[in-house]
């Protein structure tokens, strides 16, 4: 029976209360099935023995088999070490033990013949193997072990009670020896048939126990498909009730207001990509079912015109439209220049955000609740709940973060009338990651950039080059251009950053002095007024410089400004230098964005660096971003209330094994979308262990 893998952890031989807290706390191991999921990240290969002789320092890991002939302490107080001599028939090696001596000298006996495995590394023209794994060479015949050992990830904390990667292969060994243990298949024989799936059984095992590099390949693909075959298969059962179920407004008519903008107000042609989307937006309008789309492009690809296109439609059919933007400067901009471009037609645009004063919002509640009010303009504030419309037929989703399925749910929850849904996105996301946060939608893509735009040029500049920087900053501001200047805010240390910012800011107005120069400041810790006061000064070219923190990050729109420094830029991920260098190249005037690091780069940061340089195309850039941040480091999954927590596979690498999984869950819908046939029940309880507490989506009609 499969209840054994619900026991609890500290039941199984070997764990106990003490281990069990620490197995809970920091590997989320509660019970038997969390440590046969608890999967391997790599494996090392222990057929493989070296002799001494042919060590070399680029070795990873090695396995060599001999004798301790000598134990001998060395250092004193912190320093204090334990060192061995170890001989094979080649040569010696020096073990070195930091902590534990006593144990290690208890334990091993001299002339005793030892396989050890660890890390060569030369030290003053030895090799030593610091804290090696030490086994007898009769132990190890007579231990059951595949040739493949698999290494687990353990914390700190677990490796300072002796919870290392060995001991979690050790339990992994009890667990599997129980002789009860049952993992029950969880996908339908109609999937596991055809494809030649492993079974879970087999797979779960052989994860931790290979005997091939054949076994490891067909059970991680096993365990991959299963999981994200289940993610997609609750996406699309969810889209699927979500569009039988409810009903959506009925826009039918194109009217005056957007014909008489189109013929007076757009100030340029429309890209065909523009007119492609808001042609497939038309269209869900006049569908009569709710509208739930992803307009995804790239910065400066023009996404609001096709947003305030769609609002019109919206007012000419009667409804009123709102447009949520990430921040306060961000849906002032949006107001501002959607008020611009509207001039001279009859719809009225209201702004609201958390700092609006009191007696207009309440003239703003007033006009939505009697109509007058069409487009409304704001931050979070006007999805609240207080915030009451007369008739809500769209909203424009201008997003930051991920606004995940949970959040759009609460959109549409209360009725079976629900206002039709945008969610563009601010930058590229990678399509398997789209795949997975936005798989109920349908989505537009804008690929093609309005005309005339020259690509932003970068380049980088270690901090000792910044003489050279202020000289060409120098002469932009000549030529009548301006600058923004950005320095990277990290939440962990807040002050710091301000320092970061207050030095920057010093030697910039040194370099800058007024009066022939002005710079304005924008960061968070100013008051919205402030902080509009000061947009306002670069805004009308009055300031040649805008020293920022990443608050003008996300969508700021001034296309005199050609000219992006980002301070410390290896402190910025791959998709927030992409957006700040969509900051400029708006204008007609070459760009240019300055990476300013410093002198030693890591490789991770090194490749980040060249990669922005190289390319300015931000769906490869968010594919990039994707590979190198790896599986465990999915921006916004945690604020999009998707907690799932991908265990095994990764949306960098494992793009293939989503479209089939997708287009697999997508075939079973399309036969049976009730998922009612008997060989699907498994489907049902399996998507109900996995989803049924978080997201009741059955339930939402
Ligand atoms: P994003 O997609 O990043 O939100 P915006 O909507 O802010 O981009 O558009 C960027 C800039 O391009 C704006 O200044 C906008 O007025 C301009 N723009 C948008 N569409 C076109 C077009 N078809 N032709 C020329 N300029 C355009
Ligand atoms: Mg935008």
């Amino acid at each position: 029976m499969s209840e054994l893998s619900d026991s609890e952890i500290k039941f199984l031989p070997g764990v106990g209360p003490k281990r069990a807290e620490l197995l809970s706390s920091e590997a989320g191991i509660a019970t038997f099935r969390d440590l046969v999921y608890y999967f391997p990240y790599k494996y090392v290969d222990k057929t493989r023995f070296y002799s001494v002789r042919e060590l070399d320092s680029d070795m990873q890991y090695v396995q060599l088999r001999g004798v301790i002939k000598r134990f001998s302490a060395e250092g004193g107080g912190a320093a204090k070490r334990l060192t061995a001599d170890f001989h094979d028939e080649t040569g010696m090696v020096r073990l070195v033990w930091f902590k534990g001596h006593k144990w290690v000298t208890n334990t091993y006996k001299i002339d005793k013949e030892y396989i050890i495995f660890g890390r060569p590394t030369l030290f003053s023209g030895a090799f030593n193997i610091v804290h090696p794994e030490i086994e007898e060479v009769e132990k190890r015949a007579a231990r059951v072990s595949s040739a493949l050992e698999a290494q687990y990830n353990t914390t700190e904390k677990m490796k300072d009670h002796f919870l290392h990667s060995k001991a979690i292969a050790k339990l992994m060994s009890a667990v599997f020896a129980q002789p009860s243990l049952r993992f029950a298949e969880t996908l339908p024989s109609s999937l596991t048939g055809p494809m030649k799936l492993m079974s879970l059984g087999d797979a779960l095992f052989r994860i931790h126990f290979p005997d091939s590099n054949l076994d490891i390949e067909k059970a991680r693909f096993r365990l991959k498909f299963e999981e994200l075959f289940y993610i997609q298969l609750n996406l699309l059962r969810y889209k699927g009730n979500r569009e039988k179920k409810t009903h959506g407004f009925l826009f039918p008519v194109v009217g005056d207001r957007l014909n008489s903008f189109y013929k007076n107000n757009l100030p340029f042609a429309l890209t065909n990509a523009q007119k492609r989307v808001i042609k497939e937006i038309r269209a869900d309008l006049g569908s009569g079912r709710q509208m739930n789309r992803l307009l995804q492009g790239d910065v400066g690809s023009g996404k609001t015109m096709v947003a305030l296109m769609s609002m019109l439609i919206g007012a000419d059919n009667g409804f009123q439209c709102c447009m949520m933007a990430p921040t306060e400067i961000l849906a002032i901009q949006h107001f501002n220049s959607i008020n611009k471009s509207l001039q001279g037609i009859d719809v009225e645009v209201a702004l609201l955000t958390g700092s609006t004063k009191r007696s207009e919002r309440q003239r703003i509640e007033k006009g939505l609740l009697d109509g007058s009010i069409s487009i409304l303009v704001g931050t979070h504030a006007l999805i609240e709940e207080n915030v009451k419309y007369l008739n809500l037929g769209l909203v424009i989703i201008d997003e930051q973060h991920r606004f995940g399925v949970a959040q759009r749910a609460k959109l549409w929850q209360k009725s079976d009338c629900p206002p039709h849904v945008l969610v563009m996105t601010a930058t590229p996301i990678p399509r398997t990651l789209a795949m997975t946060l936005y798989g109920d939608l349908d989505v537009s893509v804008i690929d093609e950039m309005p005309p005339g735009r020259k690509p932003v040029k970068t380049m980088t500049f270690t901090d000792a080059e910044r003489e050279k920087v202020f000289g060409f900053m120098r002469r932009q501001i000549e030529e009548g251009r301006q600058i923004y200047v950005v320095y990277p805010l990290i939440r962990e240390s807040e002050s710091l950053d301000y320092k970061d910012l207050e030095d920057g800011l010093e030697s910039m107005a040194r370099a800058f002095p007024p009066p022939q120069y002005c710079i304005s400041v924008v960061h968070g810790r100013m008051t919205p007024r402030d902080k509009e006061i000061s947009m306002n000064l670069f805004r009308r070219g009055q300031a040649q410089i805008m020293v920022a923190t990443t608050v003008i990050e996300v969508g700021v729109d001034i296309p005199n400004a050609s000219v992006m420094v980002i301070e410390s830029a290896e402190r910025f991920g791959l998709s927030q230098l992409h957006q700040l260098r969509g900051r400029v190249g708006r204008g007609a005037d070459q760009s240019f964005c300055i990476l300013m690091t410093s002198h030693r780069l890591s490789a991770e940061a090194t490749e980040r660096i060249n990669t922005m340089v190289a390319t300015n195309d931000g769906f490869e850039i968010a594919e990039t971003d994707l590979r190198m941040r790896g599986p465990g480091d999915l921006e916004g999954t945690q604020q999009s209330g998707m907690a799932f927590d991908l265990k095994i596979a990764d949306l960098g690498k494992d793009g293939q094994i989503l479209n089939l999984a997708r287009s697999h869950a997508a075939e079973i819908l399309a036969d049976d979308p009730e998922l009612s046939h008997a060989e699907n029940q498994v489907l049902k309880v399996n998507l109900k262990r996995l989803f049924g507490k978080k997201y009741t989506w059955s339930e939402i009609s």
